[in-house]
């Protein structure tokens, strides 16, 4: 069967005057034929009913746990805007039960519930973080039930593979040198990294006049400039790099720090001021040849559709973990492609959130870079909280991640693993 799909494909590609492209990746559309070849395992998808809702809580990430009257269980998970939300998540829990998620899908589940109520434009932060591991773990559902890859929900691909940033996290150092931050690059780009970010806010530099006031002295910019030239120096003219502010500094800061990085040739600039004032965010764009993105503290499409129509941003960085999940991603990059903007989402996640992002950002055209945490290469933690097919290998080869061709998001979370890491005092799928 498969093997007579295959040569039909073939012949059908050849036959469209598409022999030019047939090599281009031998794994390209294995996914959809793999799942052609799969039934669903325990009955038919019509009679999928959700049967109970948990979540778990460890360090900063919510884990939802969607079970169903069949052998498949959907997990999400958010990060960040979660403290305080164990309750909001049996409420929404509650509201599930009985249901078919091939007939509540993802969208719907997404748009009742986020417009379901008067005032229900108010819902943001913790509400739409919360709905966003709900949305994740209901495609990972449908995705099963149905035996087919999410990216295959979402559209298909566009890649098998994603190319990801390693952030080093040197920011857990303190007032490191420039010379540590070379050394860092070095390592990253060792491990086979084409691109990696470094934080520039600093809130111990000695340098800083006052406490609360973050316009930053001329040598904190200073500091910042030998940080990332050190790093350019090191790594040469053709590794990515992007830096990272935080949102914590003001307008003229902002506007001094992407001038003096633009001989340093970076990818991005990070939220150089706060993400809510978009005419600040045209000016320091406009006024730059250093390329500005922002994102990760917004919510919804709407949150980006005002930076995209003015042009306040060149890039995009939604968090999948907390802007409202995988369909409100694909939204958002969408919405960002009619602007001709690159789709390049955070991920602060665990290797559950990387994968599920990983899902959107192989489903749509713009997609450009994926944010991955250079400790998740070390730290055993990360591998102990999950299962996936081919956990004796690492999860990022050579700075790509492979798509998984797995039914649903192809990564599951190890209750055991998590319980190590639960957060005390919540719950723990109960
Ligand atoms: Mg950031």
């Amino acid at each position: 069967m498969s093997t007579s799909r295959r040569s039909f494909m073939t012949k059908a590609a050849l036959a469209a005057g598409m022999a030019p492209f047939v090599g281009l990746s031998k794994t390209f559309g294995q996914g959809l034929t793999d799942a052609m070849e799969r039934t669903p395992k325990s009955s038919a998808p019509s009679d999928l009913k959700i049967t109970d809702v948990k979540c778990a809580y460890s360090g900063g990430g919510l884990f939802v746990k969607i079970s169903t009257n069949q052998d498949i269980v959907g997990w999400g998970e958010a990060v960040d805007a979660i403290g305080g939300t164990y309750y909001l998540v049996q409420r929404l829990g509650r509201g599930l039960i009985g249901s078919n998620p091939l007939n509540l899908t993802p969208n719907v589940f997404f748009e009742r519930n986020r417009k379901g109520n008067p005032f229900s434009g108010t819902q943001s932060g913790m509400f739409v973080a919360v709905l966003s591991a709900f949305d994740a773990a209901l495609w990972d559902l449908c995705g099963k039930a149905l035996g087919l890859p999410v990216y295959q929900l979402l559209g298909g691909k566009f890649r098998d593979k994603v190319r990801v940033y390693c952030d080093t996290q040197l920011y857990s150092v303190r007032n490191p040198p420039p010379e540590e931050y070379a050394k860092v690059a070095r390592e990253a780009v060792d491990r086979g990294y084409t691109a990696v970010k470094f934080d520039l806010d600093e809130a111990g530099d000695p340098n800083k006049f006052d406490r609360t006031n973050w316009t930053a002295s001329l040598a904190e910019v200073e500091r910042m400039y030998n940080s990332i030239a050190a790093v350019r120096k090191e790594i040469g003219p053709h590794i990515d790099i992007c830096c990272d502010m935080h949102g914590r500094y003001d307008a003229p800061t902002g506007r001094k720090v992407a001038k003096v990085m633009e001989p340093l040739n970076l990818m991005w600039l990070e939220e150089p001021v706060p993400a809510e004032n978009v005419e600040i965010y045209k000016t320091i764009t406009q006024e730059t040849s250093t390329p500005i993105c922002t994102g990760e503290n917004l919510y919804l499409t709407y949150g980006f559709a005002r930076l995209l129509a003015d042009g306040a941003v060149d890039l995009i960085m939604p968090d999948l973990q907390k802007c409202g999940g995988l369909g409100e991603g694909q939204r958002i990059a969408s919405l960002a492609n009619a602007y001709y903007t690159p789709f390049s989402p955070h991920m602060v996640g665990s290797f559950l959130a990387c994968m599920a992002t990983a899902h959107v950002c192989a489903a749509v055209p713009n997609f450009h870079i994926l944010e991955w945490q250079g400790p998740f290469d070390v730290q055993p933690r990360w591998k102990e909280i999950v299962k996936y097919e081919g956990s004796d290998k690492p999860f990022i080869d050579k700075g790509f991640l492979t798509v998984s061709n797995k039914p649903g998001i192809g990564v599951d979370i190890n209750e055991e693993g998590l319980k190590k890491y639960a957060t005390p005092n919540i719950p723990f799928f109960a």
